[in-house]
């Protein structure tokens, strides 16, 4: 039975021309890239060779990046480390939806002492950048916001909410890990100060991630202990790995416009033949800006990781949200953000296509999903039919 994977939010499978570049980084070239010998030069070069290729995908300097062992890290050293820069400054902004590796290290600050300002969203997921000018105060030092949400897909207007940053003197970090290789970034021209970027996320090999900090940033480094990374992380660089993610980089950049679409379009496919089957089905978050891969749909009258084991054994690999939350049945914190009842949200089923899924792949997944929801429905529907207000209706218009 071949697998069909709808969790590209989740990773995505490392790309073979990945794989196979690693190779020898993981065996005849074993130097250290700080060496000063052949052994570590060759590998200092194959370092700045994966950042420049990361350079293109992001649209940034290659000098403003550093790598970093995930988004996680990334995101934790760039609010961390502006806040360290800064410490006069102790009020924050932040978006209800963030996700943990956001989330986590404010609430760090929040029990240092800082205050943190949460942004709401409206029943799409999504951000008025307004609110951001009316949460700023004297002593803001950071703003965050994502660019785009991994359980809905949904995009913020971060060069608006940039704007009123670059107005006030705060400055602004964007989560980009769903984004990266999905959508053009060209981080450099845009007002944006620090951004965490995720490999595994863009074909590459997990435990790799990138930080952009715009030059002249002030900024503290969060790991000490060494001059890699130009003094901005300290610890020999996982070569083999970047020199991976610089190669996955190279791929996601050669074919994103035309992947971006051929994806969409396999989205809308499976979004309207789930909405054209079912009765009880809304569609969360706001379905134009959007990312392309991504479709959050609830089953209003089932639970979610009922669908989700009922897929998994068809051989159809789903989420019910973050996939850091799977074995947590907690209701997602950004669903009920945007106000989705509760049925709704223990409902909700997270499909997130990537560069491997075919039509195919999406006809047998509907076809599957006909088999699962009318069998779990047969068998218990465990909450009454209910009317949620601003549901399919609104959102299929
Ligand atoms: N930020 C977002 C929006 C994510 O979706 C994820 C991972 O799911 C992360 C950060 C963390 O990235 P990593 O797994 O590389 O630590």
């Amino acid at each position: 039975m071949r697998r069909i994977y709808l969790d590209h939010n989740a990773t995505t499978p490392l790309a073979p021309e990945a794989r196979e570049a690693m190779g020898p980084y993981l065996g005849e070239c074993y130097g250290n890239p700080s060496s000063v010998h052949t052994f570590g030069s060759r590998l200092r070069l194959a370092l700045e060779e994966a950042r420049a290729r990361v350079g293109l995908l992001l649209g940034a300097d290659p000098l403003d990046l550093v790598f970093t062992s995930g988004g996680t890290e990334a995101d934790s050293a760039a609010i961390l480390g502006v806040c360290a820069a800064r410490p006069d400054r102790r009020h924050l902004v932040a978006t209800r939806v963030e996700h943990p590796a956001v989330i986590e290290p404010l609430r760090t600050l929040e029990r240092r002492g800082y205050r943190v300002t949460w942004l709401e969203v409206d029943a799409g997921g999504r951000l008025d950048p307004t609110q951001v000018e009316e949460a700023l105060r004297g002593d803001t030092v950071l703003v965050t916001a994502m660019y785009a949400n991994n359980e809905t897909g949904v995009l913020f207007p971060v060069d608006a909410i940039g704007e009123v940053c670059r107005r006030r003197g705060v400055s602004l970090h964007v989560d980009c890990v769903q984004a990266a290789g999905r959508e053009a970034l060209r981080l450099a021209g845009r007002p944006i100060d620090s951004a965490a970027v995720s490999g595994h996320k863009v074909h590459g090999p997990k435990g790799t991630g990138v930080l952009y900090l715009r030059r002249g940033l002030p900024w503290e480094p969060l790991i000490r202990g060494g001059h890699q990374e130009r003094g901005r992380r300290g610890g020999t660089e996982n070569v083999a790995a970047l020199v991976g993610l610089g190669v996955a980089a190279g791929l996601a950049l050669g074919d994103l416009e035309a992947e971006r679409e051929r994806v969409r379009a396999l989205r809308d496919r499976l979004e309207e033949g789930i909405l054209e089957a079912f009765e009880d089905v809304q569609v969360n978050g706001d379905r134009r800006a959007r990312l392309c891969n991504t479709s959050n749909v609830s089953f209003r009258r089932l639970e979610g990781e009922a669908i989700l084991l009922s897929l998994d054994r068809l051989g159809v690999c789903v989420s019910t949200g973050a996939a850091c939350q799977a074995g947590n049945t907690d209701p997602s914190h950004v669903l009920a953000a945007m106000g989705v009842p509760s049925t709704a949200i223990h409902g909700s089923v997270r499909f997130s296509l990537g560069r491997d899924t075919t039509e195919g792949d999406i006809d047998t997944t509907l076809d599957r999903l006909r088999e699962v929801v009318g069998r779990l429905m047969r068998l218990a529907p465990v909450f009454p039919a209910e009317e949620v207000p601003g549901a399919t209706k609104e959102v299929r218009a």
